[in-house]
């Protein structure tokens, strides 16, 4: 199941099962179970052979059977739990084909719609529930649009234009290779995304040049330049990274037995993932990203103009929202968290940071993270995915750099000698 699928939601095995209730030999068929073995008296199997191992009963048309397993075990189940004998599928992959084959797309249920309240989680085995929606954190100020306007009240009003004109660096022309070059070090490496879902589609290297990244590990990088399009615009992770796969450890557990029962614990394994944009990755700690869905533009655009913070580039995501990237210059994650989150790692409540700051005025807390992806100044965003679906724009719309303020580093601004080295146009 590809992650475009998760965000559109699932389908939850009650309607289901429901759907294929009566009917299990015609969906079995479907996908391709040698039906004729469907047959209540004892045969070979039609997910692992045998002779006689197998029988199909159908109790109250839900697919029922019981296979031996040539010894191996008892297995016995419904339809869905057949299919996945024959297929090999998971629970997750097993109800999103049955629904794909069952239902319609409107029936899918998306986290935090108004179908949420109807899923019956208790349905589920715990370990195939889908991640839970995220609780929102009380300890995250909220956004109050009250206190935007106050903050912003002495400041006269502010346009888009406005900002480009008071931009320390007038940035008309340019590629997306020379916005790294200015804010990142010679021979640090930024993760760039055509795909949100991925572990990075591009690598770029200061001073090196790009690559196009496989995802499969194993597959060499090839040669490219960076993308300048993307069909929901182009990304890149906020913070330099090493641009390798890491391993994520996993986990090694225990789980008693029921309540009731006596036996010893079972031992359960995690296993470890491959991830190229996991905070393992990061290899500077530098920046964090404000944006708002929630802030009016007029006013965020103020708030962005007096922030106490060295913002050193505000840009447009292509579509209604502003993003700016502020500079934090952590020395690691947990300095990171706490300079800008306000974690504090010893009493576990929240310390004044730059969260507290932001947020009342309307700074997402989702994207205080510090492997956040961004929009990618000079690309171009093709259409917009919303719960309905892909819309495709009328014309591609520019992620447009709005201010530039290299100043606001260490580094001397180098943008006119990379203007030139590019030919100063769009490749
Ligand atoms: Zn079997």
């Amino acid at each position: 199941m590809s992650a475009r699928d998760v965000s559109r939601g699932f389908f939850k095995v009650e309607d289901v099962l429901r759907a294929a209730n009566g009917r299990w030999e015609h969906v079995l068929a479907a996908f391709e179970v040698r039906t004729e073995l469907l047959r209540p008296k004892h045969g070979p199997c039609p997910g692992c052979g045998g002779n006689d191992r197998f029988r199909f009963d159908d109790k109250n048309g839900e697919g029922t059977f019981i296979c031996s397993q040539g010894g191996a075990g008892v297995l016995s189940g419904n339809g869905l739990q057949l299919l996945q004998h024959c297929t090999g599928w998971d629970f997750k992959r097993a109800v999103e084909e049955l629904g794909r084959y069952l239902l319609r797309d409107e029936d899918r249920v998306v986290w935090g719609g108004s179908a949420l309240g109807a899923v019956s989680r208790e349905s589920l085995p715990r370990e195939e529930l889908p991640p839970e929606p995220k609780a929102p954190d009380a300890t995250i100020p909220k956004y109050d649009e009250e206190k935007l306007k106050e903050y912003t009240k002495s400041l006269p009003a502010l346009t888009r234009e406005d900002l480009k004109k008071v931009s320390p660096v007038k940035v008309e022309k340019a590629v997306p290779g020379d916005f790294f070059e200015v804010l990142y070090a010679h021979g640090e490496r930024q993760l760039v995304f055509t795909n949100f879902y991925s572990q990075g589609d591009f690598l770029y290297q200061c001073g090196a040049g790009s690559c196009r990244l496989s995802q499969d590990r194993g597959v060499k990088a090839v040669v490219s330049p960076l993308p300048t399009t993307g069909r929901n615009g182009v990304w890149f992770l906020c913070n330099p990274v090493n641009g390798k796969w890491e391993k994520n450890p996993g986990r090694v557990f225990f789980k008693g037995p029921p309540k009731g029962c006596e036996g010893p614990a079972e031992r359960l394994e995690e296993p470890p993932e491959w991830k190229r944009r996991n905070w393992r990755n990061v290899t500077s700690y530098r920046y964090a990203v404000l944006e708002s869905d929630s802030a009016p533009e007029h006013l965020w655009l103020k708030a962005l103009v007096k922030l106490p913070l060295p913002i050193v580039a505000i840009y447009s995501s292509g579509g209604k929202s502003l993003h700016a990237l502020v500079r934090v210059d952590a020395g690691d994650k947990l300095t990171w968290d706490r300079v800008v989150c306000g974690r504090n790692d010893k009493s576990r409540e929240r310390t004044a940071s730059i969260m507290s700051l932001v947020c009342p005025l309307g700074a997402d807390p989702a994207a205080l993270s510090a492997v956040r992806l961004t929009r990618m100044p000079f690309c171009m965003r093709e259409g917009v995915t919303t719960k309905t679906g892909y819309q495709r724009y009328d014309q591609p719309r520019l992620q447009e750099l709005i201010y530039l303020n290299p100043v606001a580093l260490d580094k001397p601004p180098e943008w006119r000698s990379l203007e030139s080295r590019h030919g100063g146009g769009r490749r």
